[in-house]
């Protein structure tokens, strides 16, 4: 059984006060146990959420690590600085970091196997642009997004993997994809790992669909065979949003 992850995406949104204010107002009722719970957030506020939340349900995640443990990358931080403070997750190769800050596929690759060793949870983001999809080359650019992301793993390391599929139209557009087309890709990644290792470690790989998604459309996702959990930007910045999404579970 794959335990449901929702996972809150802050982007570059919050002071260490916000986000100390957010914890604060999440954990002030018990929240539901059968789902993991998320927040990926920026650098700088990582250290105080990481203590805020010691102990209890919440685990903390970056948004972005460098491949190598140290050296002369001026602005970058590293898997064992984010080890550190304690950090558990990371998300990698968002499509913001994609398109803004030109991270190729290799790029995540690097920064995937550098996670895994350094005992973080990567969580890959792959997904295809509008103009992909309408030129029906969605399938072929998840499998080589998803082969990439994951080439000359073992099995160990690619159960230990979360993969979000995003459709980069979807992203902060309001458009969500419908749950049936968001299955119909996280399928295709399910059975590109079975290609590429097996069937029984495709079956422990956590997919989350990530685009648009809000308390009153989490459930149809949640409710396809091959969808996991999700990946949230917009309705992760609140307290009570992100509470509702998990009470969705
Ligand atoms: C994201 O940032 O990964 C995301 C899916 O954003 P939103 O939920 O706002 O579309």
């Amino acid at each position: 059984m794959r335990k449901p992850i929702i996972a809150g995406n802050w982007k570059m949104h919050k002071t260490v006060a916000e986000a100390e204010g957010f914890l604060q107002q999440l954990m002030e009722e018990a929240l539901p146990h059968d789902v993991e719970a998320v927040i990926c957030a920026p650098f700088v506020t990582l250290q105080a959420l990481v203590i805020q939340s010691a102990g209890r349900f919440v685990s903390i995640g970056a948004q972005n690590v460098h491949w190598e443990a140290e050296g002369a990358f001026t602005g970058e931080i590293s898997v064992p600085m984010l080890q550190s403070l304690g950090v558990s997750y990371v998300i990698i190769g968002h499509s913001e970091r994609r398109q803004y800050f030109q991270e190729s596929d290799e790029m995540v690759r690097l920064k995937t196997k550098a996670s895994l060793d350094g005992g973080l949870t990567p969580i890959v983001c792959v997904g295809e642009s509008l103009e992909e999809r309408e030129n029906g080359e969605t399938a072929s650019v998840i499998q080589k997004q998803v082969q990439q992301a994951l080439f000359d793993l073992s099995t160990h390391e690619v159960e230990r993997v979360v993969i979000a599929y995003e459709p980069i139209w979807a992203i902060g557009t309001g458009q969500a994809s419908t749950a049936e087309d968001a299955q119909e890709v996280c399928q295709l990644i399910r059975q590109t790992i079975a290609a590429l290792w097996n069937l029984e470690v495709a079956d422990q790989v956590r997919v989350q669909y990530g685009g648009s998604v809000k308390p009153d459309n989490i459930r149809t996702y949640l409710d396809q065979p091959d969808i996991d959990g999700a990946l949230v930007g917009g309705a992760s910045l609140t307290a009570a949003s992100y509470r509702a999404l998990l009470s969705a579970v």
